[in-house]
């Protein structure tokens, strides 16, 4: 059923339903767009069309071919729609369900993609917000590139900034996804250029670990971690791409690269990385992060890890505000939640069959480890004392251990 949206354009059938609203594929004077209809909710808010109207300008004035181009806003009735420019292909987001994990030179093909339609929309004054893999599209039509990749856009640009009118996200709340959210902006700071470089860097892990790293569990846990938690080293990463994704994934925000730096030094990486396999590495969260009877006396609602990045409210009792993965408004956490609300700390990735810390049967591990621990300490005990007596009834005295004996210090990652 074809429903016209403006006087200009024509929708005529669902492509797909994200979270702030329903993407059509549709006819306009140019020929085939995508028209992202707004939620009535956000359509129906006055403020939000007053500000949409505002941001004319800026949406429109982005193009690069590395960006989904916005080529109208249609205000009419209780239609707000962007019409955009069509992307025949998939959502980053479907390839990863499909694929878990992609060839490192895929997964920096696409980053570098989408790095350099980030160093357009800098360099224009714009930051994105919510840089995740469903808002970068896979252009099928596009050749092929490194390790079988399409050409990939970023999209849904300024939309994450229209949501967020002071009414909806006052200054106790924030914008995001959370496993993508930079720890500046869970300290409260204003989101600059770096957060999409942080997010863009948490994306490229992802695609090479099939996780993110510091996602997981309770969303207040997945904040403290940004904050708090180092990013553990995946298996077998070649050294120059780890180190690239640590400067991009620095809690300090002048410490990350910038967009075009970046689109730069994952394009010099992309002969080096020809013909390798995706990683071997198995995914941290196999089991559920929590142990509900343990969490009786929370607040929140007991999470489990499936589906991980499921929508779940930061404020107690309230209800999810996206039925995707994006976070509209979320209310920033007290030092206490965020000190309290984790189970387990970075989310180690393990070699297969290795438990996940903090789990269950890891804790049943640890115990029999200990077990078997204080029980060896105990017979080298009794040998001890044995030997002691032994070389005390001998008159010995060669017994005492080599002073330069070392300890081994655990390797700094
Ligand atoms: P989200 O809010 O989760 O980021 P979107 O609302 O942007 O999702 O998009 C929902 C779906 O619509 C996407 O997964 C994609 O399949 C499709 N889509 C979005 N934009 C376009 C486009 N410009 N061209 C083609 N398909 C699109």
């Amino acid at each position: 059923m074809a429903r016209n949206i403006g006087s200009r354009y024509t929708a005529h059938q669902i492509l797909g339903r994200g979270s702030a609203g329903t993407v059509w594929l549709g006819e306009g004077p140019e020929g085939p767009v995508a028209i992202k209809l707004l939620r009535e909710d956000l359509a129906s808010d006055e403020e939000l069309v007053g500000r949409f109207v505002r941001e004319r300008t800026a949406l429109l004035g982005l193009d690069h071919p590395r960006v989904v181009g916005v080529h109208d806003l249609v205000v009419d009735g209780n239609d707000l729609a962007l019409v955009m420019d069509l992307v025949r292909g998939t959502d980053l987001r479907t390839r990863l369900d499909r694929e878990r994990r992609l060839a490192p030179a895929a997964a920096v093909a696409i980053a570098a993609d989408v790095a350099e339609g980030l160093a357009a929309a800098h360099a224009a004054g714009v930051v994105h917000r919510d840089v995740k893999p469903e808002n970068i599209l896979l252009d099928m039509e596009g050749p092929l590139g490194p390790g079988g990749s399409h050409p990939a856009l970023l999209t849904d640009f300024g939309v994450a900034k229209l949501i967020d009118t002071p009414r909806r996200t006052r200054a106790t709340r924030i914008i995001g996804t959370p496993d993508y959210l930079a720890p500046e902006i869970v300290e409260g700071l204003p989101p600059r250029a770096a957060v999409d470089i942080y997010a863009l860097a948490t994306v490229l892990y992802e695609l090479l670990a099939g996780f993110t790293p510091f996602g997981g569990g309770h969303p207040g846990a997945v904040l403290r971690r940004h904050v708090t938690e180092t990013v553990v080293p995946l298996p077998g990463i070649p050294d120059e791409l780890w180190q690239l994704i640590v400067q991009c994934l620095a809690k300090a925000p002048a410490s990350r690269l910038r967009a075009s730096e970046l689109a730069a030094r994952l394009r010099e990486l992309q002969p080096m990385l020809k013909g390798m396999p995706p990683l071997d590495v198995d995914e941290p969260d196999a089991e559920p992060p929590f142990d509900a009877g343990a969490d009786a006396d929370s607040p929140y609602p007991a999470v489990s890890s499936a589906p991980r990045r499921a929508a779940v409210p930061l404020v107690p009792g309230a209800a999810t505000d996206s039925n995707r993965d994006t976070h509209t408004s979320m209310r920033v956490p007290g030092p206490d939640e965020l000190a309290g609300g984790a189970r387990g700390t970075a989310r180690a990735p393990r070699t297969p069959g290795q438990r996940r810390p903090g789990s269950a049967r890891h804790k049943a591990e640890a115990v029999r480890r200990r077990r078997i621990t204080l029980g060896v300490a105990g017979l080298v005990l009794a040998a001890a004392i044995g030997a002691g007596s032994w070389l005390a009834a001998d008159g010995d005295d060669e017994g005492v251990p080599p002073r330069d004996s070392k300890q081994s210090a655990p390797s700094q990652p």
